[in-house]
């Protein structure tokens, strides 16, 4: 198959009330990871750069393997900007062959997210390119925080009906407590999901996206402690609050930190045994599969909203 709109995979994870994970890669490894997850479980799935991502591998060799990967399977599959920034990279993407990008605007006044939003979704759509974008900041939830302060960085419902009616866009990220990275909550994790309902219910049941939705889980940290990763105090969102957050309306996950971790444990794990090992494929490989098994476990978990 050739690349995805986002759109038409997040209509149908709608539709049906379950969302896709978005998992994000920077190399080949990843990529077939991602690939093989969704090629053996039969489910869409987001393959995610950032502009990062971009700078590290060429949006050549990017979408040239996209496509690639895309052609090995009958399953959906959409290349995605995550967190786009900058007004040309997205432009390079759309013209590239990118069928989803996100603009990130989040940082600016509202009034001005909008119209950077607006104007991208203008620009994609004329391609057949699908809109992401983002609504208040993406931090944690911290024991005994106002309700001024949770109102301060947290979506405003009410702005999200605005936002959505004024850019046309074909998806949005409401913060509602998550962060990204491996240390995502100080005390315990909690998620707004009485704003999240209010977004969904105002922006006319739009597909929304979780960011910063990786669980780091115990088994994961087990493995990742015992090849020599240092990570004291990594937290990451608990997976029952994603599947309620899935029942409240998000159609998408977006996933990168767990991904990172399990390449990781892989590859130390050979290492650590294998001190004579120097063959690139023998230690990329197991990092490759540990990468693939979390996906395929990713996935099944994302669907459980149906
Ligand atoms: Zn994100």
């Amino acid at each position: 198959m050739s690349l995805v709109p986002g759109k038409e995979i997040l209509a149908e994870a709608n539709r049906q009330g379950y969302a896709v994970g978005a998992f994000n890669f920077n190399n080949l490894e990843f990529l077939q990871a991602i690939v093989t997850a969704a090629d053996h479980t039969e489910t869409p799935v987001f393959i995610a750069t950032t502009e990062g991502a971009i700078k590290y591998a060429g949006l050549d060799y990017i979408v040239a393997m996209a496509q690639t990967a895309a052609r090995s399977t009958k399953t959906p599959i959409c290349l995605h900007l995550d967190h786009g920034r900058n007004l040309d990279v997205i432009r390079r993407c759309i013209d590239a062959g990118y069928t989803s990008v996100m603009i990130d605007a989040s940082n600016l006044a509202f009034e001005e997210n909008t119209a950077k939003t607006k104007t991208v979704v203008e620009i994609a759509h004329k391609k057949g390119v699908s809109v992401e974008a983002e609504l208040g900041r993406l931090k944690g939830i911290e024991d005994n925080i106002s309700v001024a302060e949770r109102d301060s960085f947290l979506v405003d419902p009410e702005q999200a009906r605005r936002f959505v009616k004024a850019t046309g866009v074909d998806s949005l990220a409401p913060a509602i407590g998550t962060s990204h990275g491996a240390f995502k909550f100080k005390g315990k994790p909690r998620l707004d999901f009485d704003r999240l309902h209010q977004v969904k219910a105002l922006t006319n049941g739009l597909p929304l996206v979780l960011h910063g939705a990786s669980t780091v889980p115990r088994e994961l940290l087990d493995r990742c402690q015992k090849s020599g990763v240092k990570i004291p105090g990594a937290q990451g969102v608990p997976e029952e609050q994603l599947i309620q957050a899935i029942k409240h309306g998000i159609n998408k996950v977006n996933v990168d930190t767990d991904l990172r971790l399990a390449f990781t444990a892989g590859v130390r794990t050979v290492l650590n045994e294998n001190p004579g090992q120097f063959d690139p494929r023998k230690y990329l490989s197991p990092g490759r599969e540990s990468v693939a098994e979390l996906v395929k476990g990713k996935i099944l978990l994302f669907r459980q909203g149906r």
